[in-house]
């Protein structure tokens, strides 16, 4: 893996009235051309993104916007993908002409603001008009003039377009909660049990187990990747027993099994439900699972549209697993990539996968959208642990995310 993934990479939505510059302003900060630009209003048809280094901030990644006033016969398909924006933005910046605040500028602001997105407010095309002293002050503390198409100003323009990234940078992307580093003593060993079958990519490994290995060396610690089938062997060899194994959740019940009791197991899905969104929102979710019955609904969310295999984790394995735990037809509906649905009313349960590929805002953002819908949302590596007996066992490394399963579940229980 040589390029930071997307999802790692500090998100900015650039959002902007059509032929404001949007697309010329991402050029200039990226320093090529990377979007359509043309003085037609509304060339940009979709959603550029320009990833680039921006040092010292780090790997980014700019989306660029279709205008949200767009008129044009693709405005209701461009709108949907630019509102999508919002959930993805870590940080927005807001391209806006001389003198000119209109109704799309205070609903952009205002969306922003309820989201607790931190915007730049950008006031482009300052080679043509100069605005009035003060001009945007009161929309953010952070107002900056430009001028796309004067590059002999472009190191100006983006110096200053940095200063304003790293003060508005959220935490969580200079300080990331922890993946497996807490769980390892320094000098300490992780065993990760990784399976090589028909789902696992030709030639290397999946962003999770790559994210997991690097997590345990950047906190001293070691890791040891081994296939389901040579774990028991691996554990006779070794002296001193692991800290901790960590499995793909389609082994966890022979993992669990083979796992000494006095050694932290759990899974790759479950790290990640912690480290991208909300572990303990994810285990009161599981709780859901016993209380399912026959013809209840539940969504299966995959946050990338990789191509589906025979046997395939989300689309056949869980299904089933959920079936014959319930004893009966639930019905299942499953969204992948950024289709996740705006209406989850209909739904007992989302099933949301580990979420590699995007970006903790975006999957806060998805379980935030299931809370205001009333549905409990839990993630593959929770939901499989439940149908096979073993989410007490996967959950013990983490005691506030077993408490609240274990208090979810008796609370079920008891309104039955
Ligand atoms: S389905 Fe989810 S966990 Fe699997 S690769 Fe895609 S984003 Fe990552």
């Amino acid at each position: 893996m040589i390029k930071t993934p997307k999802s790692l990479r500090l998100q900015i939505g650039i959002f902007g009235r059509t032929n404001v510059g949007k697309s010329s302003f991402l050029n200039m900060a990226a320093g090529q051309d990377v979007a359509i630009t043309s003085p037609v209003a509304g060339t940009t048809t979709d959603v550029v993104e320009k990833s680039m280094e921006l040092p010292p901030i780090g790997p980014v990644v700019f989306l660029d916007t279709a205008g949200i006033d767009d008129r044009s016969e693709l405005s209701s398909a461009r709108l949907g993908k630019t509102s999508k924006i919002f959930d993805r933005a870590d940080v927005a910046v807001l391209v806006v002409e001389p003198d000119t605040w209109s109704d799309y500028e205070d609903n952009v602001t205002a969306e922003l603001r309820k989201r607790g997105i931190p915007v730049i407010i950008v006031v482009n095309k300052a080679d043509i008009k100069a605005p009035r002293a003060g001009f945007a002050a009161d929309k953010s503390d952070r107002v900056m003039l430009c001028s796309s198409v004067d590059l002999s100003g472009r190191d100006r323009y983006v110096t200053e377009l940095k200063r304003h990234l790293i003060e508005a940078c959220p935490e969580d992307f200079l300080n990331p909660p922890a993946l497996i580093g807490d769980l390892l003593p320094a000098g300490g060993t992780a065993v990760l049990i990784v399976p090589i079958d028909l789902q696992a990519p030709k030639g290397r490994l999946i962003l999770p187990q790559v994210q997991t290995i690097r997590d345990a060396l950047d906190n001293d610690a070691s890791a040891i990747v081994v296939k389901e089938r040579e774990f028991v062997a691996l554990l006779g060899k070794m002296k001193v027993l692991p800290d901790i194994v960590v499995c793909d959740s389609q082994v966890v019940l022979k993992t669990v099994a083979d796992t000494p009791a006095q050694v932290k197991c759990t899974t790759f899905s479950i790290l990640f439900s912690r480290y991208k969104g909300d572990l303990i929102e994810a285990a009161k979710g599981a709780a859901v699972i016993d209380s399912l019955k026959p013809g209840d609904r539940v969504l299966i969310a995959e946050a990338c549209s990789h191509h589906a295999i025979e046997d395939d984790i989300g689309r056949v394995k869980i299904p089933r697993w959920l079936r014959q735990y319930v004893g009966g037809d639930i019905k299942i509906d499953v969204s992948s990539g950024r289709d996740y649905p705006e209406d989850l009313e209909e739904y007992r349960l989302v099933i949301h996968c580990g979420g590699c590929m995007i970006t903790r805002r975006e999957m806060l953002s998805r379980i935030e959208k299931a809370g205001q819908a009333g549905v409990a949302i839990t993630n593959y590596g929770l939901a499989i642990s439940v149908s096979q007996g073993v989410i007490k066992r996967v959950l013990s490394p983490f005691p506030a995310a077993l408490d609240a399963y274990l208090k979810s579940s008796e609370d079920k229980k008891e309104k039955r």
